[in-house]
């Protein structure tokens, strides 16, 4: 069997293996990573669609400027300036009636910047917009350290209800933010996962707030990058390498199905848990992150024969679908047609459907939105489904992420869903490799040298 020897083996070439992978070589290490697909980019990447001539987004994906983490891994492969922020956190809604309403809260400190942005957000009352004061204050007390641990047992709507904001409120403010970041309904939801992203985009740096867009295709935006930046410090990535067991007797190792065998002084997990589960595993690191379920996300995506809206991004409310990208005005794309991305998170009643039925729902809620839509002709539709998106943030399911040691001293687990103290996003998928790779930076590492 061939045996490759390496200073840290990564499993998994996603957000979090890349951004792990990168930050051990950029401080000498040399890390092979093992992917088991012939591409790279795990349930974030981009590939050609030969019928649309165009590349496609496996999901249309959404940055924030307080992403610190994601920020560092793309300034280190040097891709950082491929990610547009807006001015302010500023979102168009339309609702299924047509109308449309704009939530833009300036770079303002708390709670300010959110009391700014509901002034001027439609269907709402002056009684639905006092109800922020009362989440204000909460945050007030509970601005810094762990926040209080009960949040993980109520559900979003609960918490929100019992903090007296109003359904109104909920619906046109904290739902698309809810159901964006935790890919569940508001009643699925842990509260935990809403109280993280609030305090860290309205209640944290003024600024935090504001959204981020790739203009480029995600795979373009750091899979190449990351695969380049390890290679040149002596690396290795291999795709079309799945791993099958990690073991850590003496050094560590881990066998894989076709691309022979590796050792290293470490290892590090970057696997979703059910991948990571199908593994022999040394002893002691099977927990009870073995219950975690899933949530889906399905992606509509559509070319228009004229544009039916301005703006990159446009927030439905009241209908099935939850937001609708313009890809024309993400990509600098010109033309007279209009590439629209459709996303519907937390799509459990939808992932089953077939694609002319979701087809038919999109545009069903298109029309009700957006008038101009009923004078436009479809001509391509494709549907991307993502059955395994993320974890599934229901109340009690905070308290199975595991941290990033293990009962093993030399293997370690990243990956969105570990305990990063953040929803299941890119931000905690990079926070967790980064942390793995600190974690690392403090062994005794023996200087291997790569060779098969
Ligand atoms: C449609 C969609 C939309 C999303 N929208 C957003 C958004 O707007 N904003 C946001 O922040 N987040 C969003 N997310 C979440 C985000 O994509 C994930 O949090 C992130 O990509 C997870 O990265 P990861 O590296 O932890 O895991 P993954 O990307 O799953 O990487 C794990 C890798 O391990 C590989 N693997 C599995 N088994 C093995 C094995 N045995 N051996 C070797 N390799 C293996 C997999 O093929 C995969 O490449 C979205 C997700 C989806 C699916």
């Amino acid at each position: 069997m061939a045996v490759t020897r390496a200073d840290v083996v990564v499993l998994g070439g996603g957000f979090a293996g890349l951004s792990c992978a990168t930050a051990l070589a950029e401080r000498g290490a040399r890390v092979v990573v093992l992917e088991k697909k012939p591409h790279l980019g795990g349930r974030a990447y981009s590939f050609h669609d030969p019928r649309a001539q165009e590349t496609v987004d496996n999901g249309q994906h959404l940055f924030m400027a307080c992403y610190r983490e994601t920020l560092r891994f793309l300034e280190r492969i040097g891709t950082r300036d491929k990610i547009r922020f807006s001015e302010n956190a500023r979102v168009a809604y339309a609702d299924a009636s047509g109308r449309r309403t704009l939530l833009d809260c300036p770079a303002w400190p708390a709670p300010f910047n959110l009391a700014a942005g509901v002034a001027r957000l439609g269907g709402l009352s002056w009684g639905d917009r006092f109800g922020l004061w009362r989440l204000g204050a909460w945050f007030r007390q509970n601005g810094a350290g762990p926040l209080p641990a009960e949040l993980d047992r109520l559900s979003v709507r609960a918490w929100l209800d019992g903090l007296g904001q109003s359904r109104r409120l909920q619906e046109r403010l904290f739902e698309p933010i809810a159901i964006g970041a935790l890919n569940e309904r508001p009643e699925r939801a842990s509260a935990l996962g809403l109280a993280q992203v609030l305090r860290e985009v309205f209640f944290g740096d003024p600024g935090a707030s504001r959204l981020g867009v790739a203009t480029v295709g995600l795979s373009e935006l750091y899979a190449g990058q990351a695969r380049a930046f390890v290679e040149a410090r002596g690396g290795r990535v291999v795709t079309g390498a799945r791993s099958t067991s990690v073991s850590v007797d003496g050094g560590a190792r881990v066998d894989t199905e076709r691309s022979g065998r590796f050792e290293a002084e470490a290892v590090v997990s970057a696997l979703p848990p059910n991948a990571l589960a199908s593994l022999e595993l040394p002893p002691g690191v099977r927990g009870r992150w073995d219950g975690l379920a899933f949530a889906p996300i399905v992606g509509i995506n559509l070319w228009l024969d004229r544009p039916v809206f301005e703006g990159p991004l446009l927030g439905l409310l009241g209908t099935e679908v939850h937001w609708a990208f313009n890809k024309n005005d993400l990509w600098d794309k010109r033309g007279d047609g209009q590439y629209l991305s459709l996303v519907i998170s937390g799509a459990h009643a939808h992932v089953e459907k077939s694609p002319s039925e979701l087809f038919e729902l999109a545009s069903g809620d298109l029309a009700r939105c957006l008038p101009e839509f009923s004078r436009a002709r479809v001509l391509r539709w494709t549907v991307v489904k993502e059955p395994q998106a993320t974890i599934s943030p229901v109340p009690g399911s905070d308290a199975l992420r595991p941290g990033f040691a293990t009962a093993s001293p030399r293997f370690f687990l990243a990956g969105d869903w570990t305990q990063t103290g953040l929803p299941a996003t890119i931000e905690s998928a990079v926070a967790s490799g980064h942390s793995c790779a600190a974690l690392i930076a403090h062994l005794e590492m023996k200087k291997a040298t790569l060779e098969s």
